[in-house]
């Protein structure tokens, strides 16, 4: 059985990732209170294997950005590309991961992780279970193979909700404040396992967030959004040593700097 890091099958070798581009996107909403900016002119790079998080206030447009890299929305102007090729639909290439967890409550944890691997032609049934146990025992639910989905605890939902993602083995993971409805300790925990995971499976991975500490203890950059319109104003490269802690002082000096920034853009707006 595949439980370990000495697995052996082709599938859990192979690590794809994809370099990014968004150009000039602009995306507007027409709402009740009128026309809303979500995103003006925004344009960003990220290379394969990075692990970017989007920070910035609610209302900045993170996961209108995030959705059109998904394929989920279009923009008005400009595109986003996925290694080369405009993102114009969803694709099994990028996998979105949201804060509720969208687990099949009617499904084990288990077979929750398999449902993602039904569109392998190259994984028979026992590979697929082979591949589901792998990634369980990546986020450290392979005791929990076939409970129930009732059964666990916010952070276990979340870890499934991650094993599920993680399984088809996307070129992109994109994660929409994942942990925002998690209570501190359990989040601390995830920190360390997403380093962990991430160091392990080498994606490219998209992180928002509206939690300045979350974002440098997990990025290898920072990209501050300001709203009205939505757009990105800075961004910040993270150079600390990993695994990194959220209480390391470092970190919280860096974070601090970044908070007075995003401080600075509300000014602005008065
Ligand atoms: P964030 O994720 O940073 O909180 P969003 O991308 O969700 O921000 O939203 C950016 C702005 O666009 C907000 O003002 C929001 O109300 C608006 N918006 C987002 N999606 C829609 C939609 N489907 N219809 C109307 N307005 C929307
Ligand atoms: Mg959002």
């Amino acid at each position: 059985m595949i439980m370990t890091e000495n697995a052996t099958h082709p599938e859990l070798h192979d690590f794809p990732a994809a370099r990014l581009s968004v150009e000039h996107v602009t995306k507007t909403f027409e709402t009740q209170g009128g026309r809303v900016v979500a995103l003006q002119d925004v344009s960003v790079s990220i290379h394969e294997g990075e692990f970017v998080c989007f920070v910035g206030p609610s209302g900045c447009g993170k996961s209108t950005l995030l959705n059109i890299i998904a394929g989920l929305e279009k923009p008005d102007h400009g595109k986003a590309l996925i290694n080369g090729t405009p993102i114009t639909e969803p694709g099994r290439d990028r996998l979105v991961m949201f804060q509720e967890h969208a687990l099949f409550p009617w499904l084990d944890v288990i077979d929750n992780v398999m449902f993602g691997l039904k569109q392998k032609p190259n994984l028979n049934n026992r590979e697929r279970m082979e591949v589901a146990k792998y990634y369980l025992y990546l986020v450290k639910m392979d005791n929990f193979a076939h409970a129930n989905i009732y059964e666990l605890s916010g952070g276990m939902k979340q870890r499934v909700a991650l094993a599920r993602s993680l399984a088809p083995n996307p070129k992109i993971l994109l994660m929409d404040e994942p942990f925002s409805a998690l209570d501190a300790m359990t989040r601390e925990q995830l920190y360390g396992d997403i380093q962990d995971i991430w160091q392990k499976r080498k994606k490219t991975i998209i992180f928002v967030t509206h939690n300045v500490r979350e974002a440098v203890c997990l990025g290898d950059r920072v990209l501050l959004f300001s709203p009205h319109p939505g757009r990105i104003r800075e961004e910040f490269a993270v150079k600390l040593p990993r695994p990194r802690n959220i209480n390391d002082p470092a970190l919280a000096d860096l974070s601090r700097t970044i908070t007075t920034a995003l401080k600075g853009y509300d000014s602005e707006a008065d």
